[in-house]
């Protein structure tokens, strides 16, 4: 395919001029392939990875059908405000001069200034799906006016929690003509519920629905609860001046608990869930995509959508439960072909889930240590023992040692350990006395005791550099 530059289009002068003031020169694949079948009236369910530019590819036809008429033309929808004021800033720029009067609509504002926005007139909605319903029942919008719909994340749109929203919502277009359903992600349930909202759609999908995910490096680090904060702080500790982090857990409360945390251990941190007042979400993300705070704690209100150029690295303290937000989580980072690194923190009972999210996306997520911290810096948080998180289900910890077949036998070794540390024989588990090295299992209570002995002690004067194997 030949490489398109969007002065081959022959756009809309105003739109043209503005594509060119923001620098950018080729349309990506997505808009190469979105942009002239939008304009054309198809329908169209597009498919790319996280950030490529998925926004212009449908707010670029959405803008070129559209003029300033005063009068409704298209809805979009997004699933967060904080996207849905991106989206619209995003086409805001997009249109430079064209004049056409675009709204974003969300909660957690002021209904009447929304409410006497909207009378001054608009052409493009930007939206939330509740706050746009509530303004149409309001009398506010006239959904039957508008003839372009857009869903942005669409496949989160369509899933359960939204899918009664948006029916409600296409129920009361009656004057619709075009659909564009946008994301990432698209489950084969939601691509089928898409074709019926869409009259003989053109796909564009990444190959075959095979999951292209960006430039980003992704680790898994074996840790348990207690030691997660640890490799966390290292994580930050070695950050340079100008990377940002944008740190995942699952809950509201689980958010404010290492936010406080990372702050008692003296790094700023800024917080982002659905219960703050949207006044603060919105300055949180301002203050965040400037880049004047440089680590985000978040919930998934932060997984989609959001573009935000410095994010360096992303991690997933929590795993997250809804496997499509994997892909979504990681991809705030590796943005328009820039590099990030992902981790994720995977305890002993997470194990299970990170082999389904690699298996689900076709992943290879290996399995490497925290990293060590770099030379002139320190840990500010300590590692703790973690006996639970690396016993088996008998309660058991093994350790490997460095004696072997040839310097002990079994029965030799079990009376050594129980006279060397004086715990009670029911302590000690499976031995296994190997070629080149041993194992011996030993209870949770014992295992840290045991340990401190074994590291101090010779055996048939050998040092037994013992080291726990999980
Ligand atoms: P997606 O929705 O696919 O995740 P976005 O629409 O948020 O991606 O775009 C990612 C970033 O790339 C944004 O900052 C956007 O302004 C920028 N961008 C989009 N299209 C182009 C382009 N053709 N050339 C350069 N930058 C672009
Ligand atoms: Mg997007």
């Amino acid at each position: 395919m030949s490489i398109i530059e969007f002065s081959d289009w022959e756009l809309d002068e105003f739109i043209s001029s503005a594509i060119s003031r923001l620098g950018w020169k080729n349309p990506t694949e997505i808009q190469t392939e979105a942009v002239p079948a939008g304009i054309r009236g198809f329908d169209i369910i597009g498919q790319a990875r996280t950030g490529s530019g998925k926004t212009a590819a449908f707010g670029i036809p959405i803008l070129e059908t559209c003029s300033p008429s005063n009068g409704l033309q298209s809805l979009i929808l997004c699933p967060t405000r904080e996207l849905a004021i991106q989206v619209s800033e995003e086409i805001e720029n997009l249109q430079g001069s064209k004049g056409i009067d675009i709204c974003a609509i969300y909660g957690g504002t002021d209904i009447e200034k929304q409410a006497k926005q909207l009378q001054k007139g608009v052409d493009i909605i930007v939206g939330t799906p509740g706050r746009v319903i509530d303004m149409s029942k309001r009398g506010h919008i006239d959904l039957g006016m508008a003839s372009i719909f857009c869903l942005d994340e669409a496949d989160r749109m369509m899933d359960m929690g939204f899918l009664p929203d948006i029916t409600w919502i296409l129920g009361k277009m009656e004057n619709r003509k075009q659909t564009l359903l946008f994301s990432a992600t698209f489950p084969q349930e939601i691509l089928d519920i898409s074709e019926e909202f869409t009259n003989n759609p053109v796909f564009i999908m990444s190959n075959e629905l095979e999951i292209e995910i960006p430039e980003i490096d992704q680790y898994a680090i074996r840790v348990g609860r207690i030691n997660k904060m640890w490799a966390l702080s290292r994580i930050i500790t070695n950050m340079d001046s100008d990377d940002q982090i944008l740190i995942f857990v699952n809950t509201k409360r689980m958010v404010e608990m290492i936010s406080q945390r990372l702050n008692r251990e003296g790094f700023e941190v800024s917080s982002l869930h659905g219960d703050l007042t949207q006044n603060k979400r919105e300055k949180i993300i301002s203050n965040y995509k400037s880049g004047e705070s440089k680590i985000l704690v978040a919930t998934d209100v932060a997984a989609r959508g959001l573009d935000i150029d410095g994010v360096t690295t992303v991690v997933n303290y929590d795993l997250p439960d809804d496997f499509e937000n994997y892909v979504h989580r990681i991809g705030r980072t590796g943005r328009m072909g820039r590099h990030g690194v992902a981790w994720n923190f995977v305890s002993k009972n997470e194990k299970e889930k990170l082999n389904r999210i690699a298996s689900t996306w076709n992943l290879k997520i290996p399995y490497t240590n925290p990293p060590e911290i770099k030379d002139g810096k320190r840990d500010k948080i300590r590692k703790r023992d973690d006996w639970e998180e690396e016993s088996n289900s008998f309660g058991m910890v093994r350790i490997e040692i460095a004696i072997t077949s040839s310097e002990i036998s079994k029965y030799n070794l079990f009376e050594w350990i129980l006279r060397e540390c004086k715990i009670p024989d029911i302590a000690i588990g499976d031995i296994i006395i190997g070629k080149n090295s041993s194992f011996i299992e030993i209870h949770i209570k014992k295992a840290g005791f045991v340990l401190d002995i074994l590291k101090n002690r010779k055996l048939k004067g050998k040092k037994l550099k013992p080291m726990v194997i999980s």
